[in-house]
């Protein structure tokens, strides 16, 4: 058989660069090994799947080329993912800070996605294993249902995390064969691990939640904490995950947004408990176990105000180091991938292998939380689906 164009992986950035390409008129069979397409769209938010965020802009991205991702996002931009999206009638909500959800499930951005290829004239086919790929002249695609011979190949194939759903390494392994790098990988958006020292004090705190700011190196994060039978979880922690590295301790403010030393002056002379106090501004649980490991319980003018100093400063500035995280089964994302450096930032195309593209969270361009992954997806897919 032979195509205009070949796409491995029917995911977020598959399908758009299939889409995309399709109306300018190629012909294009995107290979998929799975029996359904975009599992992780399916997934992604919970099931209501957060498709941008308004705001996205290079910084929400984490890569060794930090300039790498603006082209494409200036060339197909959030707004542009919510034209589609309205275009289709699909209903959608704000949560927070510029997320983006749809408001009856994930579902219908795959349909559209299906339809839209369907109109643009793509051949999907699913639970098709692909055994090799090379390029003589052409590219030469080997799959269980034949061989395919394509002028453009397209790497779809996505990040490691979640196995279960589909992901596999072809698109890195594809990378090395073809020359290229491949930066460091480790799972990212993830909940992180206790050593079993922190855990005995902490694991009775699990299913607690708390809002505070969380800071690793130069990121900071406000948002929820989650304590776990295993360490820590939430949106806050799943952030700084994708900034943390072995043996760096995270800094937690409990108390984001007061001045702790300033409510402790006001309340010197109060004969109240220290964790009474705290317990009104975090759930008594934390507040009692927080007080217990880290200073004397005692009423608040028991305190000198050099040990109240101390206090306030050690709540503002917790300091937890975590020994590792809960792994790609756990992870949202993969922190790495393809080298960047050695791709065309406005057609995703590798400068060494003309032809050859590769989009998506394959390459070494990773989203904080919030929809900016997918529309990483989106832009690098629509990128290469113009060039393609
Ligand atoms: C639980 C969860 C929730 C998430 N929620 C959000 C969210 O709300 N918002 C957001 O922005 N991001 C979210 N993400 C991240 C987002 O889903 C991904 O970053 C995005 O899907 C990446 O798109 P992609 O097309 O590059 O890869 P994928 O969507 O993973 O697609 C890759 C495709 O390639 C296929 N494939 C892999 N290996 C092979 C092979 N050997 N042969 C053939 N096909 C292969 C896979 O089956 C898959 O269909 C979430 C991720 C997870 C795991």
């Amino acid at each position: 058989m032979k195509k205009d164009i070949v796409i491995l992986g029917a995911g977020a950035a598959g399908l758009m660069c299939a889409l995309s390409a399709g109306k300018r008129g190629r012909s294009v069979l995107v290979l998929e090994h799975m029996r359904q397409v975009a599992n992780k769209v399916r997934i992604s938010g919970g099931g209501r799947c957060n498709f941008t965020n308004v705001n996205a802009y290079s910084g929400n991205y984490v890569s060794r080329n930090p300039h790498f991702c603006k082209s494409a996002l200036a060339r197909f931009g959030p707004m542009d993912f919510v034209d589609m999206v309205e275009r289709h009638s699909i209903k959608y909500y704000e949560k927070e800070a510029g997320q983006l959800f749809c408001s009856k499930g994930s579902g219908e951005i795959v349909r559209m996605l299906q339809r839209e290829c369907s109109e643009a004239g793509v051949e999907i086919s699913g639970d098709c294993r692909i055994d090799a790929v090379g390029k003589k002249g052409h590219f030469i695609t080997e799959t269980d249902r034949g061989t395919v011979e394509s002028e453009s190949l397209v790497v779809a194939t996505g990040g490691l995390s979640y196995p279960e759903l589909g992901a596999t390494d072809i698109g890195l392994c594809i990378a090395r064969q073809f020359g290229m790098k491949v930066t460091p990988l480790r799972p990212a958006l993830v909940p992180l691990t206790l050593g079993q020292k922190d855990l005995s004090s902490l694991s009775e705190l699990s299913g607690v939640s708390h809002e505070v700011g969380v800071g690793c190196k130069a990121a900071a994060f406000d948002g929820q904490i989650l304590f776990t039978h295993r360490g820590l979880s939430g949106p806050a922690i799943l952030q700084i995950s994708l900034y943390w590295e072995e043996g760096e301790p995270l800094t937690i403010d409990l108390f984001p947004g007061i001045d702790a030393n300033e409510l402790f002056m006001a309340r010197r002379s109060s004969k109240m408990r220290m964790d009474n106090l705290l317990s009104g501004h975090m759930p008594a649980r934390l507040a009692k176990k927080w007080c217990e490991l880290y200073i004397e319980p005692k009423q608040m003018n028991q305190y000198t105000e050099k040990e109240l100093r101390e206090i306030a400063y050690k709540l503002q500035n917790w300091r937890i180091v975590p020994d590792g995280t809960e792994g790609y089964a756990k992870a949202e994302v993969t922190l790495g991938g393809v080298d960047t450096d050695e791709l065309s930032s406005k057609t995703m195309e590798v400068r060494s292998t003309p032809g050859l593209f590769f989009i998506g969270e394959v390459l070494d361009v990773t989203g904080q939380l919030g929809g900016f992954n997918l529309q990483w997806a989106w832009s690098s897919g629509y990128a290469a689906g113009q060039h393609a």
